[in-house]
């Protein structure tokens, strides 16, 4: 293979010139493919042809055609230039006069493992209950019922309670867990299964809500939700599997060739990635976190990097640790530098300033890429803080380090992500402005805060590289719902009408950039994924319908009819296209 020599730039090289920024790495792209075009003579072993491609690469930002051998592009521009490449064993494709993109990266993303309910847009709590009931009867008699996805404005007066599960579920044990993923609601059953009474003690970084007299109201906050969720059997090592299958197969039809899970995974997963590897099944490329924590081991650091060091291969990679530093403004538990306009609180930071910079600055030592959320302005501010003193402490190199979420950021920390370098790695979707952000999330926040939350506009403005994800299955993964609302802050419907906050809208091919180069960079990773030029691996993605240069209403009738990862081909729209 002529091409050998070529494959994979080492991303963990620490050279000064990636800290210039996602912007460098066309200019390499550039120097890799002239080599490649010089490197042997082999004919492609695909060319797509008749297609309207938005390359991403500043050098050549359009192009009809390109040709691919292997997993990588091999030649981009016109289609008679292209052509000529193809040699009788050349597939050639005719893409209609499509619309091409690179492949969609999301750079937040879970994998649910768990069969659960799906409790996502209930209209209130009765719903939330039939929801449960008709989920329960697919269930043996005695399994835990779960179910996720429910908003506190399903509730009467926004309060779940654990009154609301009990009339339907006297004697099994339901734990439903909201939305973000931060509170969960038990039933009495469950509570007393796991021995949660007015005598329990909250656990660090949670809360236990509770009723007047003391009696837990079945609402858990951030690591109490554990005291009942540690009762629920575990997933067995096959239902892990299948589950990756399936959602591997539901992001591939979404347009999605690549995937950061946002949590570290437990050993029964690790399997399950392992053996997808291992039957070469896995449809988009992963890259999976380590845990992130304040009494982290030199040894735990050792076999953290080791992981990073042995997964160096273009599907699976590891490298960075996920830390949690407040929880949400849903819940009222992220951690706010002013108190919330509803009920008064700060939050719940799950650090110190001091153990977060001491923490960090352990990972930071041992070389490994540290993400923390932090959604409250107090919170994203520890979390800059943190990355500035490891900074100062330890050796000068490419660090990107991120911060995830960071819906309210105090204006004066925006320009803080470009001068420490540090990701701001938002989800758009987030701002999506639906009942529980028009009636929860904006009354809590205040009108003050909620004006400047999920600042798109302003942290591209200040020169933050801005990497776009969903945090399914928090919000949907469509990467096309995510750059709407990026685009509109509306509901698909159109209302508000004019957006929500509108200042904080940005184009549709600056959210384009967060959803595969900065995303790419995110993990870095830019010098082979999210831009579609000669050398770059061969990930794209074909939509019906244009979403460059449209009305902001047309990017919803836009639908992927092909995604390819890696040359190959992991979704096709079904039927005549
Ligand atoms: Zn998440």
């Amino acid at each position: 293979m002529p091409t050998h020599a070529l494959r994979r730039p080492r991303a963990s090289a620490g050279t000064s010139a990636y800290a210039l920024g996602p912007a460098l790495a066309p200019l390499l792209t550039a120097a890799l493919g002239a080599l490649l075009a010089c490197s042997g003579d082999a004919p492609p072993d695909r060319v797509l042809l008749n297609a309207r491609i938005w390359t991403g690469d500043s050098l050549r930002p359009s192009a009809t055609a390109l040709a691919i051998r292997g997993d990588r592009i091999v030649a981009i521009g016109d289609d008679a230039t292209i052509r000529a490449l193809a040699a009788a064993e050349t597939r050639i494709e005719d893409l209609g006069g499509r619309r091409m993109v690179p492949g969609f990266h999301d750079a937040h993303w879970h994998l649910p493992t768990r069969r659960t309910a799906d409790l996502v847009g209930a209209a209130d709590e009765r719903e939330v209950v039939r929801r449960l009931q008709e989920f329960a009867a697919t269930l043996p008699a005695d399994a835990w019922i779960t179910g996720r996805g429910w908003t506190p404005d399903m509730f009467p007066r926004n309060v779940a309670h654990r009154r609301y599960l009990d009339s339907a579920f006297g004697d099994r044990p339901v734990i439903i867990t909201d939305r973000d993923g931060h509170q969960t609601l038990s039933n009495t059953r469950a509570l007393s299964l796991a021995a949660v009474s007015a005598e329990t003690r909250e656990p660090d970084g949670g809360a236990i809500v509770r009723d007047d007299d003391g009696t837990p109201t079945g609402l858990l906050q951030e690591t109490a939700s554990v005291l009942v969720r540690r009762h629920l059997p575990d997933p067995s090592e096959e239902e892990i599997y299948a589950a990756l299958r399936y959602e591997m197969h539901r992001a591939a039809a979404f347009g999605l060739t690549a995937l950061q899970i946002a949590n570290a995974l437990g050993e029964a997963e690790t399997k399950a990635f392992a053996r997808a590897l291992t039957e070469d099944s896995l449809l988009v490329r992963f890259r999976v976190a380590v845990p992130f924590g304040k009494d982290v081991s030199d040894s735990a650091l050792r076999r953290y990097v080791a992981l990073r060091d042995g997964a160096r291969g273009p599907l699976l990679r590891y490298g960075i640790a996920k830390g949690m530093l407040d929880g949400t403004v849903d819940a009222g538990t992220a951690a706010m530098l002013a108190p919330y306009a509803i009920g008064g609180g700060t939050g719940l930071p799950r650090f110190t300033d001091a153990e977060l910079v001491e923490a960090v600055t352990r990972y930071d030592s041992a070389g490994l890429q540290v993400e923390l959320h932090a959604i409250g302005d107090r919170a994203i501010r520890m979390s800059l803080d943190a990355f500035g003193a490891a900074a100062e402490r330890n050796e000068t190199r490419d660090r990107r380090h991120r911060v995830e979420h960071l819906e309210v950021p105090d204006p004066a920390d925006i320009p803080r992500f470009a001068r420490l370098g540090v990701i701001a790695s938002t989800q758009a979707i987030f701002a999506t402005p639906d009942a529980t952000t028009l009636t929860n999330y904006a009354p809590i926040l205040g009108p003050e805060r909620s004006a400047r939350a999920m600042p798109f506009r302003a942290l591209d403005e200040a020169g933050a590289v801005q990497a776009f994800g969903s945090d399914y299955p928090v919000f949907p993964m469509d990467p096309l719902l995510g750059i709407h609302v990026a685009v509109t802050r509306e509901l698909p419907d159109g209302t508000p009408n004019g957006g929500w906050f509108p200042a904080n809208r940005i184009g549709v091919e600056a959210a384009l950039r967060h959803y595969t180069r900065d995303a790419a960079y995110a993990a870095f990773r830019e010098l082979e994924l999210g831009v579609l030029a000669p050398g770059m691996l061969a990930d794209l993605v074909v939509l019906s319908d244009d979403i460059v240069g449209v009305a902001p209403a047309m990017l919803l009738r836009a639908k992927p009819v092909l995604t390819v990862m890696g040359g190959r081909d992991t979704y096709r729209a079904p039927g005549p296209r």
